[in-house]
């Protein structure tokens, strides 16, 4: 069930009071048009009725969706993860209505840009651990081949159906890299066992994730 409170916020520009609408959760199932809002960003943007001017508003927010076995919180300071964390792990040891599927991927991210990624992600059918270590791998390739470039994020992205990164230098350069079934696959391959390890103890999968695992797995296999 999504629920929300309304808040008003005063529009950066004019000063008028604008409205907001608040979803403290979306299933991704049940509330198909809320999930189209978060892939396209518009769930986080609010416009003046003023002076038309488009502000983006921030709020914690759960994103469920059962079918896939996906829960993502996303969350904002440090407490509110440390206070999701807690919660993930007794989720699924506990009895009763909010027991949850022992399958499930659980997840922490700290913007909307990362919460549109993963759904991206789940709902291409990919794994996210095998994701964030193609994003550090090709990061890295563009960076030998660009010496000059410093590499400031990496996204995935299947917007026109195929699955790519996208890479953004500090500069404002943007490379953009194919994501193949194959290069897919030998990833998985080499590291789906050591990074599935990691479920159920670590909920926030990103770079600083992946560069700790491949440091570890680099280590051993020296
Ligand atoms: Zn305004």
């Amino acid at each position: 069930m999504s629920m929300r409170d309304k808040v008003n916020i005063q529009c950066p520009k004019c000063g008028y009071s604008i409205e907001v609408r608040q979803w403290s959760s979306v299933n991704g199932e049940k509330n198909p048009g809320e999930k189209k809002k978060l892939l396209d960003g518009t769930l986080f943007s609010v416009k003046c009725k003023r002076c038309g001017h488009t502000a983006q508003v921030g709020y914690p927010l759960l994103y469920n969706d059962p079918a896939q076995k996906v829960m993502i919180w996303l969350v904002y300071d440090k407490d509110e993860v440390k206070h999701v964390t807690d919660y993930f792990k007794s989720s699924k040891n506990s009895d009763g209505d909010n027991k949850v599927d022992r399958a499930c991927r659980q997840r922490i991210v700290r913007d909307a840009f990362r919460l549109r990624e993963k759904l991206m992600i789940f709902d291409s059918g990919l794994d996210d651990k095998i994701v964030e270590i193609a994003k550090l791998a090709f990061s890295q390739n563009v960076q030998k081949q660009h010496p000059k470039e410093k590499i400031a994020a990496a996204f995935f992205s299947n917007e026109g159906g195929e699955n790519h990164i996208e890479i953004y230098s500090v500069s404002g350069s943007a490379f953009t890299v194919a994501l193949t079934q194959d290069v897919y696959k030998t990833l998985d391959d080499t590291y789906s066992g050591k990074a599935s390890f990691a479920e159920d103890r670590v909920y926030v999968i990103d770079d600083v994730w992946a560069l700790g695992l491949l440091r570890e797995f680099n280590g051993e296999h020296r």
